[in-house]
């Protein structure tokens, strides 16, 4: 049997263009044992993609220049080798951008269109839904009452993320890339929703969050990010989930590389210590004990002169100390 699939035919620099995929007939293949032969009904186009076409830089293994474009898709078993999946079942599979393909029966996971229908398996009741429901609720953390601020509020995974803050008794602000959008997350019940192509992003979120922001969920990066994070309140969280902004740039734009906080999951937690008091029993018996076994040294930069008070402190930021800058009276 012939198909058609979608290569990626080069690694795109900047946006991707017609040059970056290649459409090829090719066969299907064998079905073998335990496999199933797929009839897809709906593809899966990704942002995270993007990133997969470098050779670098994603959290993922980058895609193969030549190969279709794996993803997620919906389809329907047309002939099955395998005693889980009869034909006519509808599954959910990672076979990517083809008509049709092979692949083991227990890669697939069958889903039901009577629960729904098809195109939500990939959406709401799929990766998407479930980045909102974990970004949200296992990171984000929201208490009822507080506002949450959501970018790319209108995509899939934003527009779940507002819902799921409503229903969990948050205030949410949304923005978006149009009139459209912002007349749909109304729809959906968004506190406030902005378009981000209007006026200047600062200001309606300070009008929009005039407490400030408890939780950021972001799936913009840059202009969003920077907005969001100055309109944090105290001992809030913000959700990096996506910087699109930057998924087309040749080269990150300056600055810390925050693309490496969602790709390498990492957590940045500001503290201050004076709200760490609790701690003060432990650190003084263990900095006491390590000093005395002599675990832990310290040097200090003394000095001389209550007069000189100044200069040591200017001193701090020449780096004129090694260890802890004092003044002797
Ligand atoms: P969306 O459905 O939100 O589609 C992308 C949307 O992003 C567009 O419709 C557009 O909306 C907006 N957008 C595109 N370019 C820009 C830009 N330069 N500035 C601002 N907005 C832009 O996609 P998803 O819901 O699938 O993904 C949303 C984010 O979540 C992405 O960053 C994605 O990488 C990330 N993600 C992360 C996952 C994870 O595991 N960490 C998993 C899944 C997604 P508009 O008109 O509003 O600009």
């Amino acid at each position: 049997m012939r198909t058609r699939e979608i290569r990626l035919a080069l690694r795109p620099d900047q946006m991707p263009g017609p040059d970056t995929f290649e459409l090829v007939e090719v066969d299907v293949g064998e079905l073998g044992e335990g496999q199933v032969l797929i009839e897809n009904r709906y593809l899966s186009v990704d942002p995270y993609m993007r990133g997969r076409m470098r050779e670098t830089g994603s959290y993922a293994a980058p895609f193969e220049v030549g190969k279709a474009v794996p993803g997620g898709t919906i389809g329907r078993v047309l002939a099955s080798r395998h005693g889980g999946l009869a034909e006519g079942d509808h599954v959910r599979s990672g076979l990517g951008w083809r008509e049709h393909g092979v692949t083991d029966g227990g890669a697939v996971q069958r889903v039901d269109a009577d629960a729904a229908p098809l195109p939500a398996y990939l959406g709401v009741l799929g990766m998407p839904g479930m980045t909102a429901y974990v970004g949200l609720l296992d990171l984000g953390q929201p208490v009822p009452g507080e506002t949450l601020f959501v970018s790319g509020a209108a995509g899939a995974v934003g527009s779940v993320v507002g819902q799921i803050a409503k229903i969990v008794g948050c205030r949410v602000v949304g923005s978006a890339g149009s009139a459209a959008k912002v007349a749909y997350l109304d729809e959906l019940g968004f506190d406030v929703a902005i378009n981000y192509r209007e006026g200047d992003l600062a200001e309606a979120v300070a009008d929009a969050c005039p407490d400030g922001i408890d939780i950021y969920f972001d799936n913009v990066g840059a202009e969003h990010l920077a907005v969001a994070m100055s309109q944090m309140r105290q001992n809030g969280r913000m959700v990096e989930c996506g910087m699109i902004s930057q998924y087309n740039l040749a080269a990150p734009e300056p600055g810390p590389p925050l693309w490496s906080v969602v790709a390498k999951r990492l957590t940045i937690r500001g503290f201050i210590v004076s709200d760490h008091n609790d701690r003060r029993v432990d650190f003084e018996r263990d900095m006491s004990r390590w000093v005395a076994e002599e675990r832990v040294r310290w040097r200090e930069t003394i000095v001389d002169g209550f007069e000189h008070t100044p200069e040591a402190f200017l001193g701090l930021f020449s780096g004129d100390n090694i260890g802890k800058m004092l003044v002797r009276v």
